[in-house]
């Protein structure tokens, strides 16, 4: 493959001492493909997997003419022009048991939702609003042909594709794929993800914290992030801020994943031989993002396996910041796009983004984009927003809150109480 790092550094707009988020999300994509591998799976095994080839419908649904409601099926010729319409009924439809024969002139039937239409027959009036006396039914005025009428095929087409590959499979795609009689389909394989974290500081669970040290609790948020994504995790605890001990974890995870993702010492100064290690097993860029939180970030492939006799790809590289918010915040905006497409979701898309009403004040800096942690609500009729309390990207807490991002674009300074901000709703979909 060209040097990943020849095909960064030819950007135009590179500079990655201050590289827009956009621009990151933008350069990650565009390197990143799915990967190959698809398996067979039964339907129902198939929810949130993305499908490996479009689902073509083998029939028309729905596969007849059928009515929409309950009520008397007719033709729409035997209208009056003005007033009622006198008819003779002769005969019931039922679902799943069709009327024999034709409506003729001047006749009707009665019909239930979902029954056949018979032959003849473009209109059904409902019951409600039509008399019955005797053998005559009485339709009033105001009938139009084709009203409460289903036509064959018009939820989806016998021979055009009905689901297209690239769609994570949500709910509705796993009844569509029921509906058309279909019980297998082909499905990506999951994503293979290493994980792990780097800190001499980190005490595991179960063992007591010691005075300097913090939990490692990034390698289990990050655990449930890639777990919602349906990445296979490969969880390989904390490392050491060692570099033996570090070159055979990262040659173990470029081994057997196809992304890595570690969280830690990544920034400037801090133990630089990490930084240093990972640009010698691989091609990995350092990041300065122009965000908060989340500012320093490394990004490029781990090629090198410890045993040379494995034949593998290597696997690419996300060295996110430390900071429990940065790690959620820059997995949220890099990493996700990323395993999506590496999952083959085809479109990848973001979090939706609208304007809200910022009911604080915010202090903010020119020149980076801010990714303040909020919480929604709606106030006479108007999203509104505020920010949860501590903002510090230590403060796990303000994530658990949030239900969405503030975000504060590059050009933005403070902001007043009252203004319009665009949110990034994340409810329900993280
Ligand atoms: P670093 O990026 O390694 O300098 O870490 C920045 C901050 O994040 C430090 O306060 C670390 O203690 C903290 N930190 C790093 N890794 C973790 C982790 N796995 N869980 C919780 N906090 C962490
Ligand atoms: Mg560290």
């Amino acid at each position: 493959m060209t040097s990943l790092l020849q095909t960064l550094s030819c950007a135009d707009d590179y500079d990655p001492n201050s590289l827009p988020v956009e621009r990151a999300r933008e350069l990650i994509l565009g390197l990143i493909g799915a990967v190959g591998g698809h398996e067979r799976i039964f339907v129902r095994q198939a929810l949130d997997r993305v499908l490996a080839e479009d689902v073509i419908s083998p029939i028309d649904v729905p596969s007849h003419d059928n009515s929409a409601m309950d009520g008397w099926a007719l033709r729409s010729c035997d209208l009056a022009a003005a007033g009622e319409t006198r008819l003779k009924s002769i005969g019931t439809a039922f679902a799943g048991k069709a009327f024999e024969g034709g409506v003729g002139a001047g006749e009707t039937v009665r019909i239930m939702t979902g029954a056949i239409l018979p032959q003849g027959v473009d209109c059904v009036a409902i019951q409600e609003i039509v008399r019955v006396e005797g053998e005559t039914v009485v339709i009033p005025p105001g009938q139009r042909a084709e009203q409460n009428t289903r036509r064959a095929g018009e939820d989806l087409k016998a021979g055009r594709p009905a689901i297209a590959a690239g769609k994570k499979l949500r709910p509705a795609e796993i009844g569509i794929i029921a509906s058309l009689g279909i019980a297998e389909v082909s499905v990506r394989r999951r994503v293979r993800v290493a994980l792990f974290s780097t800190g001499d500081e980190l005490c595991s669970l179960g063992t007591p914290l010691v005075p300097g040290a913090v939990y490692d609790s990034n390698r289990y948020t990050l655990w449930g992030m890639l777990t919602r994504l349906g990445c296979e995790v490969i969880d390989m605890g904390v490392v050491r801020d060692d570099p033996a001990a570090l070159e055979a974890a990262f040659g173990e995870a470029a081994g057997c994943a196809d992304a890595i993702i570690t969280s830690g010492g990544v920034s400037v100064g801090e133990a630089d031989f990490i930084r240093q290690l990972m640009a010698q097993l691989g091609e990995v860029a350092f990041w300065k993002i122009a965000m908060k939180p989340g500012r320093p970030m490394a990004f490029g492939r781990i090629n090198k396996t410890h045993d040379a006799s494995v034949a593998h790809p290597g696997a690419w590289l996300f060295g996110l910041p430390g900071n429990p918010v940065a790690v959620m915040v820059t997995f949220y905006q890099f990493v996700r796009p990323a395993i999506l497409k590496l999952a083959g979701v085809d479109p990848v898309t973001a979090f939706p983004v609208f304007p809200a009403r910022c009911v604080e004040a915010i202090r903010k800096s020119r020149g980076r984009t801010e990714y303040q942690r909020g919480i929604l609500f709606e106030d006479k009729g108007e999203w509104c927003v505020r920010p949860t309390g501590a903002q510090g990207s230590g403060v796990l807490r303000s994530m658990s809150e949030a239900d969405c991002f503030i975000v504060l674009e590059p050009e933005r300074g403070n902001v007043g109480a009252g203004d319009s901000v665009n949110v990034q709703a994340m409810n329900g979909l993280v």
